[in-house]
């Protein structure tokens, strides 16, 4: 009997709080082999070390997903440790404060892109011919309810998710025939450190829109990245999957 067979790897973006710890956490307990990618070094050894207590394998990798070069290096570091990746979850993402569109600051445009829709794109460009080599691969890109709708103050915001929606169906089209699916997650709101900084007004108004009549979870959005994951999610390629607690059912 030879050694048992590796455990597939993931790539997590965003995964030092918030819905991208929960999606790390919740893939590493899946028997995934988990690459962490945040900027805050000290939070992703810190679920390192959590995960490693009850017995799951996580890597930290510190890079900010905006800098080009920086995610070659990091990728590069990647690949040589652990190999390829057969999943990717691009989950990194800048939120608030929005401004209204004519008083939208250059600043925050470039830092919104520059996460949102750069950030995706440096690494879907390195793993898609890598996951192609191997015939297999299931890209996940955390988009939002604001990626196929709109709303007040959240133009840059909104035009940034519209794009990520946009790339996830693309990338579907082009490399489904390699074995690789591409889909989008659109959350409502869920109830992360990004809507804690909400106005509690805010807050309340939102929740008497939400018919759950409460803010999703992070354990939420990660089972759902679990399915795509995993063996039962092969044939949805290219699809936005809602998830918010029938916000977006409503006028
Ligand atoms: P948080 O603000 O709690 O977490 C954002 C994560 O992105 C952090 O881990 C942060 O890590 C990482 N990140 C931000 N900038 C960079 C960067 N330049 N390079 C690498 N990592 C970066 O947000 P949420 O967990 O709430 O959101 C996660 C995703 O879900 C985002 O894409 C968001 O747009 C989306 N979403 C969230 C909703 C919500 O209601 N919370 C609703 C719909 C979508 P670090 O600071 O360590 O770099």
């Amino acid at each position: 009997m030879g050694p048992p067979p590796e455990a597939p790897l993931a790539i997590v973006t965003g995964a030092s709080r918030g819905i991208g710890a929960a999606i790390a956490e919740v893939l590493a307990r899946n028997a995934f082999r988990v690459a962490l990618v945040a900027r805050d070094g000290e939070a992703l050894s810190t679920l390192e070390k959590t995960l490693a207590a009850a017995g799951a394998q996580a890597w930290p990798f510190v890079c900010d997903v905006s800098d080009e070069a920086a995610v070659a290096a990091m990728l590069g570091q990647v690949e040589a440790r652990l190999g390829t990746p057969g999943v990717l979850v691009n989950n990194a993402g800048l939120g608030g404060p929005f401004h209204r569109a004519d008083e939208v600051p250059k600043e925050e445009w470039d830092a919104l892109f520059g996460v949102n829709v750069d950030g995706l794109h440096h690494l879907c460009r390195w793993a898609l011919p890598r996951m192609k080599a191997r015939g297999f691969g299931r890209i996940i890109n955390i988009a939002s309810l604001m990626g196929l709708f709109g709303g007040a103050r959240s133009s840059t915001y909104a035009a940034t998710k519209h794009a990520v929606v946009g790339y996830s169906k693309a990338v579907a089209a082009e490399w489904g025939a390699y074995g690789i699916t591409c889909n989008a997650i659109c959350p409502g709101y869920i109830d992360t450190e990004m809507l804690a900084k909400a106005d509690p007004q805010v807050r309340t108004d939102l929740l008497k829109r939400i018919p759950a009549g409460r803010f999703g979870t992070s354990g939420e959005i990660a089972q759902l990245v679990a399915f795509l994951a995993g063996p039962s999610g092969g044939y949805i390629n290219g699809s936005a999957l809602v998830i918010d607690g029938g916000l977006s059912s409503h006028v």
